[in-house]
This record gives structure tokens, C-alpha cells and sequence, in this order.
């Protein structure tokens, strides 16, 4: 997963699109005084674009979702959101259909960053969207630990809120876990239970159940856990969402990690302790690429369309 994120930073992209305007991504700056750096008050959303077998049309997983929560982010840090959902999606479309390429997947990134404002007056946020190529291949699986730091509480970062500030101490358990020769972390909460991994929500499967841990322990409120629920619903894998002990999760048969990017990478080892990747998480993630890929269909998970022949990069 590291290695995903890394080489999307990597990417240097002709163009970004800032409030539905495309720009030269180099051409795209912030003032060294805005919130955004001084107080890190950005918040974003990280979407993904699937081609279909046919690589006929691109779809936009869950984009109103995105909307939804990027909103809710705001609303908890007092952002004026100044586009409609509407202008959202046509925005992303123009950026994918700018950079897209019929031989690769496409992970769009929709930054709000504060411009203006001091203390909470005034305050004005320029969205930022930047679009990185995807390779097609779903990651291989992980081993991982349980990290020394700690997701930070409700009551000083919420995981609620999707701010770049909360990826710092993701990015200090990435670096323990690379010490550790380690492919990505688990976050425990304040209370020693799991909360999530460090760019995706963790779950585990025991004696044919797969548990995840709600909100309120500090996971993200994630989209791709609630398609996978849909999933395993429609498929008869009863699904509880409840609190887990890092005790259970070494005694656990399986376990993944459920994100935009991750899909579900299921996990060969936490912390030494041998997991089995070919069971009902590598069964989930094999359906949920169907999903993705228009083989297969679930109401209620929604795509956003842009047609191959409207893509103008090559
Ligand atoms: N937790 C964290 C910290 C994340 O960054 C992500 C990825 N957005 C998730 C969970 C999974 O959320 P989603 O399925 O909506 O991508």
C-alpha cells in the first residue's frame, strides 16, 4: 500500500483543476500565510476511477458519497463549502478526462485547502483536485504490525474529520512499520483497541463472521467497508460491526484492509502472527473488483461515467 501512495505522489501530472478551472500542475500555488499551512487546515477526499472490461467509459466510485463526506469534514471545521455537489462531478470528470489513459485506473484527489480566514474569520477554501494513475493489479498481500501510535481521540482529532493533519501520525506509524520491514500498520485507540490502519479501516473474519469496528473506535467512516457490507449481505457472510481487542486480532483466521486504494488487501501476518489470504477476504475483494469493473451490479453503488472517446490526453 505504501508503495501505491508513494508513486502517486511521484506522478507529475500535466494538469490540475482548481475551483473547476484546469491548471499546469506546476502552475498550482499557496500563499506561505494561508491556513492550510500555518494551522494544517486542509481537508480532502480520495476517489478512484475504474475502467470497465471493455475500457469503453471510466466510472467514478461512489462520487456523492465523497461529496457527502468532504461536507461533513467542513461542517466539523467550520469550511464554507462553495460548489455544488454537482459542480464536484463535473470537475473530477474534466480533470479524469484530461489526464486519463486507456491503460491504467485513475485515484483523484479532492483537496480543500484554506486560503483565507484567521481563527475561523473569514475563512475561504480553493478546491484543489489532482489525478494520479493507477496500475490495474490489485495490490499483493501484506504483512503488518500494531503501531506504537495512537489514533488520535474524538476529542482532539476526530477520525470523522478526513484532514491532512491526521495523516501525521499515520505517517509516523508508516516509518515504524517500514523499520520493521513492514508493509503498513494498525492504529490502536486510546483505549488499546483496534481503530484503523493508516490509510484504510481494518477487518477481520473469524469462524466465518467478518468484524469490523464501528466509527466511535476511531475508524474513518468508510465507503468501500459499507459497499463490502452490500456485498456480503447480498452473498449470505454475516457482517457484525463492533469494537476488537488487539488480542483478537491475532487469533483472527483473516484479515484486510478496506479502502479507496487498498480495495481489500487482505493480510498475510500482523505482527508475526499467520493469517489465511485465501478465504472470505480474498472472496470480498474478488467481488467488490467485479463491482468495480461493471461485472457485476448493487444498487445503491454509484458511478460517475466519462466515455474513453472524451478523453483528450493520450
Ligand atoms: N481510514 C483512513 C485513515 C483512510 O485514509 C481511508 C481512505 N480514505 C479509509 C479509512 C477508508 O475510507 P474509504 O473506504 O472511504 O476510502
Amino acid at each position: 500500500m505504501g508503495h501505491i501512495a508513494s508513486a502517486s505522489q511521484l506522478q507529475r501530472p500535466e494538469f490540475a483543476s482548481v475551483n473547476g478551472e484546469l491548471r499546469p500542475y506546476d502552475g498550482v500555488t499557496i500563499h506561505i500565510s494561508a491556513e492550510a499551512l500555518t494551522r494544517s487546515l486542509s481537508i480532502f477526499e480520495g476517489l478512484k476511477a475504474y475502467w470497465d472490461d471493455d475500457r469503453t467509459k471510466l466510472g467514478l466510485r461512489s462520487p456523492e458519497d465523497h461529496y457527502r463526506r468532504l461536507c461533513r469534514s467542513a461542517r466539523l471545521l467550520h469550511i464554507p463549502v462553495h460548489f455544488t455537489y454537482e459542480e464536484y462531478v463535473t470537475w473530477c470528470s474534466a480533470l479524469i478526462a484530461a489526464l486519463g489513459s486507456p491503460s491504467a485506473d485513475i485515484w483523484i484527489r479532492t483537496t480543500m485547502y484554506v486560503v483565507e480566514g484567521h481563527w475561523g474569520d473569514g475563512t475561504r477554501a480553493d478546491l484543489v483536485i489532482t489525478g494520479f494513475k493507477q496500475r490495474f493489479e490489485p495490490s499483493p498481500p501484506m504483512k503488518v504490525g500494531v503501531s506504537t501510535w495512537r489514533r488520535s481521540s474524538d476529542l482532539s482529532l476526530p477520525a470523522r474529520i478526513k484532514a491532512s493533519a491526521n495523516y501525521q501520525v499515520a505517517r509516523l506509524a508508516r516509518m515504524e512499520g517500514n523499520a520493521r520491514g513492514l508493509d503498513d500498520m494498525i492504529l490502536l485507540n486510546d483505549h488499546g483497541r483496534v481503530a484503523e490502519g493508516t490509510g484504510a479501516c481494518l477487518l477481520i473474519v473469524r469462524d466465518g463472521t467478518v468484524i469490523t469496528p464501528p466509527a466511535s473506535e476511531g475508524a474513518l467512516e468508510s465507503m468501500t467497508v459499507e459497499i463490502l457490507k452490500r456485498i456480503a449481505a447480498e452473498d449470505g457472510i454475516p457482517v457484525e460491526v463492533r469494537p476488537i481487542d488487539r488480542s483478537e486480532l491475532y487469533i483472527a483466521d483473516e484479515a484486510g484492509m478496506a479502502g479507496t486504494i487498498s480495495e481489500l488487501t487482505p493480510l498475510e501476518e500482523i505482527d508475526g502472527y499467520a493469517m489465511n489470504t485465501n478465504g472470505i477476504v480474498k472472496y470480498l475483494r474478488d467481488e467488490y473488483l467485479k463491482l468495480m469493473r461493471q461485472r457485476r451490479v448493487i444498487k445503491g453503488v454509484d458511478f460517475a461515467w466519462v466515455a474513453a472517446d472524451s478523453l483528450t490526453s493520450r
